[in-house]
């Protein structure tokens, strides 16, 4: 058996890896502060790169690739999945600049899928022209893994709906323009129906965001407070008291293929030039035994986590349920840019601990970042013992716990 891409898809990754030499300085990737896997905004240092990323951003709306696997009729080139992860693999290689995923991995598909005709005039044109952002609002303080014990109310009155409630753990929300929001329209019906959509605007009034700070210091989480927020009825997506569950699993698999996976990769090969150059105590640090048996572990999952995104999108291309396959990506990314961390903290030593820019700090103290971090990986968007869960049951059959 051969993995190999078609002619067409190489042409791709050959396009989308010249179009990357040539917009982003040689450099970018030493510019752009990122951990494989990373949730929280990293930067890009000083306001040139900014400027650097801006006209990056523009050009790529310009070529239309922020909607590659979208229907030419909405704006997208109708690209395949395998397409699509050819093109995230080769952006995260080299740290590139990206625009609100949500909006174009979630809401987008989801309005093209159940959006009225309305709807899509009203929103597609924005999202796919990246000039809106939008942020999660799923999980609430009593509703996480278990989704279906949201407890924030959207009641029908006239031509609105009135938000109550609370969400939490809301990444971004400070800086984008609308939540993509769950809320239970029917709550005299089961836990797991009388759940909807919404679409809502952050300047509404009534809606209060309060910081939570990360580990790591940063302002990138919020608690969002509803009081009597009065929502249009047109933003309810997809009719009152549908089981979105099924729907929102299903394009979840369309995010599977945006991993960052080359964001590992690149950070790998920093670690494997590190440990071959640095001398510690007279030695090359590649020479130990223990740094060797480290790096080997790592590069033997790089590869299993390649190959899980390759598949997944063949799988998806071949319409088939990658739900078994999905998790075993999640996990096996997530905890790899958890133990990656860890290794390089191991290797690097002392020097892994400095935060501050110094001669001191190698790899641009990404390390600290990195081991901080790729914790928040493993339990957003589903924990690792949920993905566990998931595979357990519907992949090995065995019952639930
Ligand atoms: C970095 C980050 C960003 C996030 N961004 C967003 C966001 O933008 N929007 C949003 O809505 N949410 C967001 N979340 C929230 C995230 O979706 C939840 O934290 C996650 O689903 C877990 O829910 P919880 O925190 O309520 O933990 P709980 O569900 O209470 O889980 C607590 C612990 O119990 C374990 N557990 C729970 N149920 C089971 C079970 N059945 N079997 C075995 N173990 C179980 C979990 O694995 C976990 O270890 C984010 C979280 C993180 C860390």
């Amino acid at each position: 058996m051969e993995i190999c891409f078609t002619e067409k898809e190489q042409a791709f990754y050959n396009e989308v890896d010249a179009f990357l030499q040539t917009e982003l300085p040689p450099d970018w990737p030493d510019k752009s502060i990122i951990w494989p896997g990373d949730y929280s905004p990293g930067g890009y240092g000083d306001e040139e790169n900014y400027r650097i990323a801006d006209r990056f951003k523009a050009g790529l709306i310009e070529k239309g690739w922020l909607t590659i696997s979208w229907p030419r009729e909405y704006g997208g080139k109708a690209y395949t999945y395998m397409e699509q992860a050819i093109y995230d693999e080769r952006m995260s290689y080299y740290r590139a600049p990206m625009i609100d995923s949500l909006g174009i991995g979630i809401v987008g598909p989801m309005l093209l899928r159940v959006g009225t005709p309305e709807q899509q005039a009203e929103w597609i044109p924005r999202i796919a022209a990246g000039a809106i952002s939008m942020w999660l609002a799923y999980s609430e303080p009593n509703a996480g893994s278990d989704l279906a014990g949201i407890e924030t109310t959207a009641l029908r009155d006239g031509d609105d709906y009135v938000i109550n409630g609370q969400k939490v753990w809301s990444s971004g929300a400070h800086l984008t323009d609308y939540g993509w929001m769950i809320a239970r329209t029917d709550p005299d019906a089961r836990k797991h129906r009388g759940v909807s959509l919404f679409i809502v605007d952050n300047k509404l009034p009534g809606v209060t965001m309060r910081p939570i700070i990360n580990i790591m210091g940063q302002h990138s989480f919020n608690e969002v407070f509803f009081d009597n927020v009065r929502v249009p009825a047109k933003n309810l997506i997809g009719g009152e008291n549908k089981e979105f569950y099924h729907l929102m699993s299903a394009l979840d698999f369309e995010r599977v293929t945006l991993v960052g996976i080359g964001g590992f990769r690149r950070m790998f090969e920093e670690l494997l030039e590190y440990a071959r150059t640095t001398e510690r105590n007279g030695e090359i640090l590649g020479r130990s035994p223990a740094v060797k048996r480290r790096l080997v572990d790592l590069a033997t999952r790089l590869e299993i986590a390649y190959i899980y995104v390759w598949r997944t999108a063949a799988m998806l291309d071949l319409k088939k349920d990658p739900h078994v396959e999905s998790s075993v990506l999640k996990v096996v990314t997530t905890e790899l840019a958890r133990d990656m961390a860890e290794a390089a903290m191991d290797i690097l030593g002392p020097y892994g601990q400095l935060t501050a820019p110094s001669p001191w700090t190698p790899l641009r103290a990404l390390v600290s970042r990195g081991f901080l971090e790729s914790i928040s990986a493993t339990i957003g968007a589903g924990t690792s013992e949920i993905q566990r869960n998931i595979i357990a049951q519907r992949g090995l059959g065995l019952p639930r716990t």
